[in-house]
């Protein structure tokens, strides 16, 4: 084992995962988790629910040497969970039953039978749910959120940690998990990672790349010594940098040069969304829409923040000429003659949603998603925005955005973002001490 690094493999259990039917929501969040302890997580292994299977994960991971093993699911009283008795078979440790946890769950099940009127046949259900009292000896077993309790397994030199499968048990019962005894003598032994996220709009990845190799040409900055993960996600780059004690020198250089090489398109170095910020940017403002291609994307995006009302008045959807004069005001012959998605309709769009919200800030997006519509002049994914303020101040864009349908309409919402930034003077969110 590396000096101060602590691994760790994720196991997923679940037929429905496999298959595709429910995203798994387990390995990523836990795997987050870890990561924020300092944790390396080398492995997220998804099977389905075969013993066979769940045991050569385990013993996979065992033998690529992981500290911590996580597993999630498979826990339930049914034939087809099978985790408890697989991790300890895994870690050599017979089952035995643990009859006060048994009573536990006794208890939780008639509350569960009452609240809900249903009758009670209690040798039956005891039956069923004896297995989940089952714990491996010298394993712990952990509380019920639902109804399985999970399980702290020491398996030689590492330990397993067993979770249930349904995310609002398995979250609330990780804090538990951390606070055993064997799950903290190994996190001990991890020295903590720290960890900033910046975000950019408007580069391309590979100029991330291309900057990342300048600073350790150009600046001398040894970046391999930090670690780096750049990702496009929902149209920006997220570039996350962690490090170690010794390295912080190395990862805010980095930050740095890469501010310094794209200072027009960094809009966050502490992990702020442009949500968060154009939600604390329209404080004290009155917000109104005028959305035709993104059709409600754009308010949709804006009411996803809590406490929206206190500043967001409306969205006109307006899809066809009729509705573009009759709810915004837009004439008729300015449709005519310049057509729906031009900047002039743009601008007309958003001064009807100026005047017939009230507001004092209003977006407008018109634009052809595709597939059908592009001319040569005007392609699918061309798209006209005007942000404008009461006062006459204003911004209008318009470009061709690439990608499929969803790809135009959703980005058609982000860029309104990133122009309601700009139109209210939006800094770079830097909230680090
Ligand atoms: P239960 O007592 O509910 O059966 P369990 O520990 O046996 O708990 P599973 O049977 O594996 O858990 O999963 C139960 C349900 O929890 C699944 O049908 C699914 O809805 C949800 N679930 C399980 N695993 C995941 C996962 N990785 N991501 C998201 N949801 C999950
Ligand atoms: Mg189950």
């Amino acid at each position: 084992m590396k000096a101060g690094v602590v691994r760790a493999g994720i196991v997923v259990t679940g037929t429905e995962v496999i298959t595709g039917r429910i995203a798994d929501a387990n390995g990523p969040w836990v795997s987050e988790r870890l990561a924020e302890l300092g944790v390396e997580v080398a492995h997220i292994i998804v099977v389905a629910d075969r013993p066979d299977d769940l045991e050569h994960a385990l013993d996979f991971l065992a033998a690529e040497g992981m500290d911590l093993i996580v597993t999630s699911g498979g826990l339930g009283p049914t034939a087809d969970d099978l985790t408890g008795e697989i991790v300890a078979r895994f870690a050599g440790r017979p089952l035995e039953l643990d009859a006060e946890m048994e009573a536990k769950i006794a208890a939780i099940l008639r509350r569960f039978a009452s609240t809900r009127g249903i009758k009670f046949d209690e040798a039956a259900v005891m039956e069923a749910n004896r297995k989940q009292a089952m714990v491996p000896a010298g394993a712990e077993a952990l509380d019920p959120v639902g109804t399985a309790p999970g399980l702290v397994v020491p398996a030689g030199e590492r330990v397993v940690v067993v979770l249930p499968g349904p995310p609002r048990e398995l979250q609330p019962m990780w804090p538990v998990a951390l606070a055993t005894d064997a799950v903290r003598a190994v996190l001990a032994r991890a020295t903590p990672l720290h960890g900033l996220t910046m975000r950019m709009f408007g580069v391309p990845e590979s100029e991330i790349a291309k900057s990342l190799r300048e600073i350790e040409a150009q600046d001398g900055v040894d970046v391999d010594a930090v670690e780096i993960t750049t990702c496009l996600r929902r149209g920006e780059i997220e570039i996350d940098v962690r490090w170690r004690e010794e390295t912080e020198a190395t990862a805010l250089a980095v930050r740095d040069g890469l501010v310094r090489r794209h200072p027009g398109e960094t809009f966050s170095l502490d992990g702020e969304t442009i949500d968060e910020q154009v939600a604390k940017l329209l404080r004290g403002h009155r917000l109104g829409l005028a959305e035709s291609c993104s059709a409600g994307l754009l308010a949709a995006r804006i009411t996803d923040v809590p406490g929206a009302s206190d500043y967001f008045a409306g969205s006109a959807v307006t899809y066809s000429y009729e509705a573009k004069e009759e709810l915004l005001g837009v004439p008729k012959a300015l449709l005519e003659e310049k057509g729906a998605v031009s900047p002039e309709v743009a601008a007309a769009m958003a001064q009807g949603a100026l005047e017939r919200f009230g507001a004092d800030v209003a977006v407008a997006i018109t634009g052809i998603a595709g597939p059908g519509g592009g001319t040569a002049e005007k392609p699918v994914g061309y798209v006209c925005f005007d942000a404008r303020l009461a006062d006459g101040t204003g911004i209008a864009v318009d470009r061709v955005i690439p990608g499929d349908r969803t790809d135009i309409r959703e980005r058609s919402a982000l860029v309104a973002m990133h122009l309601l930034r700009r139109l209210l003077g939006g800094e770079v969110s830097d909230s680090r001490p």
